[in-house]
C-alpha cells in the first residue's frame, strides 16, 4: 500500500507542505512512547460535492483525546475542517481515508509535552476489511483495563493491542478479532465497534471498556429514525454466540456483516437480518442520498 507519492501534499502545523518532503524527530515523545492521538476520517463523493463524514464529530474527539491524555491541543476545529478539505483538492481525492495526527516533539522524559504537532494525511483507501461477511475469533488478548488507559481516547499506544489481536486472528485463519474487556465481556474489534441482532432488536456493549465510535453513535440515531430498538448492554461471549446475527461497524469498515465467530455461524442470513438494512441506510447517508429505507 502506497500512502504518497511525489505529488503528494499533506496538512502539517500550519502549512501545505510535500508528503515526501515533511519528516519527524527520532527524539519524539510519540515516537518512543506510542504517546500520540488520532483521528481516521472518510470524504465520500456525494452528489453535493466531495464530503468529510462527520468532520466535526471526529476533530472534537480528537481534541477530547488530547484532553484525556493531556497533550495540548492549540488548534482551531474550525480551521482544521478547512485544511482537510485543501487536503483533498490539492491531492485530487474523492473518496478517500483522512489520517489526522497529533504528535509529540523531542523529549525522552515521561511528562505531558511542551511540543505539539499536527498533521493531516489522507489517501485512496477501498472498504477495510472487503465486502465479504467476516469470520471472527474471540481474542485471547483483552481491552486494555481502563484505569491503565483512557479507553474513549483515540492514542496509539493502544493500537499494540489491536495489532496483536489482529495479528492472531489472522495467523488463526480469521478475518478478524473480537475482543473482550477485562470482565470477560463483548468489548469490539481492534478498529471497529460491535452489534449483535437477537429477535428483532440490536444490542450494543456501553461505553466503558471501548472506544464508542462515532459510526456507532450513528448507527445508533438511524435506528431511531427507522424504528430500530436498540439496546447499549453488556454482552457475554454466550449472547454474542446465541446472536441471530452480528456487524461490526467504524469510519474504516463502515458497516460489514460478520458471518461466524469461532465455530459458531450466524442462522440469520446476512440480507435478511437489520445490520444489512443499516448497512444500505448508513451508505445513503454517507452519501447524502435522501431515500432512507423505512422498515414497515
Ligand atoms: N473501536 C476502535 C478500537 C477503533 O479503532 C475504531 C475506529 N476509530 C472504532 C471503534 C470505531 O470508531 P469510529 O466509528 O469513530 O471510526
Amino acid at each position: 500500500m502506497q500512502y504518497f507519492n511525489s505529488n503528494t501534499v499533506l496538512y502539517l502545523n500550519g502549512d501545505l507542505v510535500k508528503a515526501s518532503e515533511a519528516g519527524t524527530d527520532l527524539y519524539s515523545q510519540s515516537l518512543h512512547y506510542g504517546y500520540a492521538v488520532f483521528e481516521g476520517i472518510r470524504a465520500y463523493s456525494t452528489h453535493n460535492g466531495v464530503r468529510v463524514f462527520k468532520a466535526r464529530a471526529h476533530y472534537e474527539r480528537l481534541k477530547r483525546s488530547c484532553e484525556l491524555v493531556h497533550i495540548p491541543f492549540p488548534w482551531d476545529i474550525n480551521d482544521l475542517i478547512r485544511q482537510t478539505y485543501k487536503v483533498l483538492e490539492l491531492n485530487n481525492l474523492k473518496d478517500a481515508y483522512i489520517r489526522p495526527l497529533v504528535y509529540c516533539g523531542p523529549n525522552m522524559s515521561l511528562s505531558s509535552p511542551t511540543e505539539v504537532n499536527i498533521m493531516i494525511g489522507a489517501w485512496e483507501w477501498a472498504a477495510y476489511l472487503g465486502n465479504k461477511q467476516l469470520k471472527v475469533g474471540i481474542s485471547s488478548y483483552q481491552r486494555p483495563n481502563p484505569k491503565s488507559m483512557p479507553m474513549e481516547a483515540k492514542v496509539s499506544a493502544h493500537y499494540v493491542n489491536s495489532i496483536l489481536a489482529t495479528t492472531e486472528a489472522k495467523s488463526k485463519g480469521f478475518d478478524e478479532a473480537i475482543l473482550l474487556d477485562m470482565n470477560n465481556h463483548v468489548a469490539e474489534a481492534p478498529g471497529a465497534n460491535i452489534f449483535v441482532e437477537k429477535n428483532g432488536k440490536l444490542y450494543t456493549p456501553p461505553a466503558g471498556h471501548i472506544l464508542p465510535g462515532i459510526t456507532r453513535a450513528t448507527v445508533i440515531q438511524l435506528c431511531r429514525r427507522l424504528d430500530i430498538e436498540c439496546i447499549e448492554r453488556v454482552l457475554t461471549v454466550e449472547d454474542l454466540k446465541n446472536a441471530d446475527s452480528a456487524f461490526f461497524c467504524g469510519t474504516a469498515v463502515e458497516i460489514a456483516g460478520i458471518k461466524s465467530v469461532d465455530e459458531t455461524v450466524f442462522p440469520l442470513k446476512w440480507q435478511d437480518s437489520i445490520g444489512a438494512t443499516l448497512q444500505r441506510t448508513y451508505k445513503c447517508l454517507v452519501l447524502e442520498k435522501q431515500n432512507y429505507e423505512v422498515i414497515i
